[in-house]
């Protein structure tokens, strides 16, 4: 049984820095905080808690003084970078760049908008950590959608600059982008385009996966997928594997492996979301090929 890791898969490059600075903090002995889960694999943050990683909550850090605090690569909002310099909090910080540029593009903005009366608006997920880092940019003020029905909460008559999660999906955006477009067109009798602007911000790291991904899928016979059930992106990147291949299995370590799945196979392919960790991936890619030993035995 061939047995092949998906060299695409895996960390992005801003996932990749938190970790490695994480690593490195943490080399001292001390205890290092890190606001939020690090990356969305409990395998990965169940390691790094082994070597003194503590993960807290937002509320959690208001509490917290004279310490240090991770912040992750999704960002976070002017707030708390407050906080930590009121609470003597030494803020080792792992934001990752593209998303730094994201949120400076986000605060120039609302300062034009501010002054012409008109909106941002930001298509990602209500909650997630990247979007409160960019509505705080906002002041709180940017509207988030992400579905249709979001977008009875934007005044129309008003303009509008668009921006995106950098993870969510390219389709859904600019299907967002050609409703706002429309729907300002129908209110306003002499709509121009200066009155809407639109930011494609999703990151390429991401938006490449699924192309590459389907490739992937579609050399093996069957598929075997690694994340935690957490990650929205590993969950995305899952559905289009079944897509290419119905024999896709969704796993979160090598412990959920079935031997019966690779009967009679002889290509496996192994991937995984943007917060898959490579070790991972390796193990399961041995656990696979031990069972493969096993059935040629
Ligand atoms: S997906 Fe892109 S923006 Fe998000 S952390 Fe990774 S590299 Fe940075």
């Amino acid at each position: 049984m061939e047995v092949t890791i998906d060299q695409n898969s895996g960390y992005c490059f801003g996932v990749e820095f938190a970790i490695q600075m994480a690593e490195d903090e943490m080399e001292s002995g001390e205890t290092l905080f890190c606001l939020g889960d690090i990356v969305h694999n409990d395998m990965e943050v169940k390691r790094l808690h082994a070597k003194g990683l503590r993960i807290i909550t937002r509320e959690d850090l208001l509490h917290l003084k004279d310490c240090k605090v991770l912040i992750r690569a999704h960002g976070e909002p002017p707030e708390t970078y407050q906080i930590a310099s009121q609470n003597n909090i030494e803020l080792v910080d792992a934001s990752c760049p593209v998303v730094l540029k994201l949120q400076n593009r986000v605060k120039n903005a609302f300062d034009v908008m501010e002054a012409s009366e008109g909106q941002i608006v930001i298509y990602g997920q209500p909650g997630h950590a990247e979007v409160i880092g960019l509505t705080g940019q906002t002041k709180g003020k940017a509207i988030i959608i992400m579905h249709d029905e979001d977008l009875e909460r934007i005044d129309f008559t008003k303009p509008v600059t668009l921006f995106s999660q950098t993870t969510k999906s390219t389709q859904g955006f600019y299907r967002m982008k050609a409703m706002i477009e429309e729907r300002m067109k129908a209110t306003q009798q002499d709509f121009q385009t200066i009155n809407f602007n639109a930011n494609d911000s999703i990151c390429r790291q991401v938006s490449n996966r699924e192309p590459q991904l389907k490739k992937f899928a579609q050399e093996q016979d069957i598929i075997i997928f690694v994340s935690s059930k957490k990650s929205s992106n590993g969950k995305a990147l899952f559905s289009v594997c079944k897509a290419e291949n119905e024999q896709s299995y969704f796993i979160t370590n090598e412990e959920e492996l079935v031997p019966d799945w690779f009967e009679g196979t002889s290509k496996v392919g192994v991937c995984g979301a943007t917060s898959t960790p490579m070790w991972l991936m390796k193990n399961v890619a041995d656990a696979i090929r031990l069972i493969g030993e096993s059935c040629a035995a």
